[in-house]
């Protein structure tokens, strides 16, 4: 029988230390609860740190779904965290409103361009078309691309992105401010009501707590399957890879279709990515590697081997229609559940743990919650 270890003072265990669990964490921690954050490796070193930190433009309009309104909470709130994180620890997560540029090389994806203005007209998304010649203006480092892949390109002032290793290291420092306690290397295996009260079999102990989060990204469903939550999370493998020029050559994110490049502001470019289902082996594929370089040179030729530092692999947490479960468990009400963020935590992190923040502590939530409930 494993040791049973009472944190009395505990008002609410997070489970998985990723960017909705730290983001999560602070805020409650500001709002003076008691909070342990519980990972099973360190925290801050899985899909939050592998992504990317794009944070797109989003639907300016009335929002009509609940997922439109986290994005346009979290695109508020991205400015203000980073402030008060660098405030609080000195560390600068390199938020920066870059803008991004949307290129198609292909008459296809030219095609989708041209068909999705009317869509962002609607939606309010500032943007403008691109010619071959304004977009050398704008990022005269795709002179070749233009000369001989150019099909179309749309501009998006209001693309943003963060340096998530950064904005993690962050996180992770301000919590520890605030007293956060970490349990790392800490697996949670199990989760079971008593009396009111939550208790987690980790290896070593049981802990009784009052609240719960379960923030565990892509491993969220082996987790709850034993209280009988439905909330099923599918791993999606995604590879990166990071070059380092000697400085930085353009300052919008490149994407096309689903992959892009990102520039950092010391002139490191990280170029993704691929979507594989492979249950949770994050091994590298050479061939998407390879994939990956080909893109990257046929956007920026620059990008050679001899600029490669290193690649990698993370695995985003996909539901079953994309869209994040958040909010109380059905029947547990003191067991709340933030997860399957999929290509998107990142940029929905700072409206997840807003609205959690308020719903654990019993405050009127900001908008209504139902289409992104764990149990639909
Ligand atoms: C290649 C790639 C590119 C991406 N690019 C972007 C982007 O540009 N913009 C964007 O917004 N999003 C992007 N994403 C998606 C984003 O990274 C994820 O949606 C987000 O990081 C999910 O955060 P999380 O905290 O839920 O999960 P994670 O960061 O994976 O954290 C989950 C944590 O839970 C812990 N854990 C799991 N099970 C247990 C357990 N039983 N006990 C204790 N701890 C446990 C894990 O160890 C981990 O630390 C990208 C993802 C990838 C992989």
């Amino acid at each position: 029988m494993a040791n049973e270890t009472r944190i009395k003072t505990v008002q609410c265990a997070v489970i998985g230390g990723g960017v909705i669990g730290l983001t999560l964490a602070f805020r409650l921690a500001q709002r003076g609860f008691e909070v342990a954050i519980f990972d099973k490796r360190q925290v801050g070193q899985e899909a939050s740190w592998a992504g990317a930190g794009i944070l797109p433009p989003i639907n300016q309009r009335d929002p009509i779904h609940a997922l439109d309104r986290l994005k346009q909470l979290s695109y508020q709130l991205h400015p203000k965290l980073s402030n008060e994180l660098l405030e609080l620890t000195g560390i600068d997560n390199e938020f920066q409103p870059c803008g991004g540029i949307n290129l198609a090389s292909t008459i296809g994806e030219s095609a989708a361009l041209s068909g999705s203005c009317e869509l962002w007209t609607r939606e309010k998304i500032q943007f403008k078309k691109l010619d071959h010649k304004s977009l050398v203006e704008l990022e005269p480092q795709l002179n070749a691309f233009a000369e001989t892949n150019f099909k179309n390109a749309i501009y998006f002032p209001e693309e943003s992105q963060i340096r998530n290793p950064r904005h993690l290291k962050a996180l992770i420092a301000a919590c520890k401010k605030l007293g956060v306690q970490f349990h790392q290397e800490c697996k949670v295996n199990s989760i079971s009501t008593k009396n009111g009260l939550l208790e987690l079999q980790t290896d070593q102990h049981r802990h009784t707590v009052k609240n719960v989060c379960v923030t565990a990204g892509a491993w969220t469903t082996g987790l709850l399957k034993d209280i009988g939550s439905k909330s099923e999370v599918v791993p999606i493998k995604g590879h990166m890879l990071l070059f380092k020029l000697p400085s930085p050559c353009f300052s919008r994110v490149l994407n096309e279709g689903n992959r892009y490049l990102v520039p950092r502001k010391d002139g490191h470019v990280l170029v993704g990515s691929s979507e594989e289902e492979t249950g949770f082996d994050k091994s590298l594929c050479e061939s998407e590697v390879a994939n990956l370089k080909t893109f990257a040179r046929g956007i920026l030729p620059i990008l050679d081997d001899s600029k490669l530092v290193t690649t990698w692999t993370g695995l985003r947490p996909m539901s079953f229609d994309q869209i994040p479960y958040i909010g109380q468990h059905s029947e547990i009400e003191n067991l709340f559940i933030a997860t399957g963020h999929y290509r998107g935590g990142l940029q929905l992190s700072t409206g997840t743990a807003h609205v959690l923040t308020q719903l654990i502590s019993g405050e009127p939530v900001e908008f209504e919650l139902n289409e992104l409930r764990p149990e639909r």
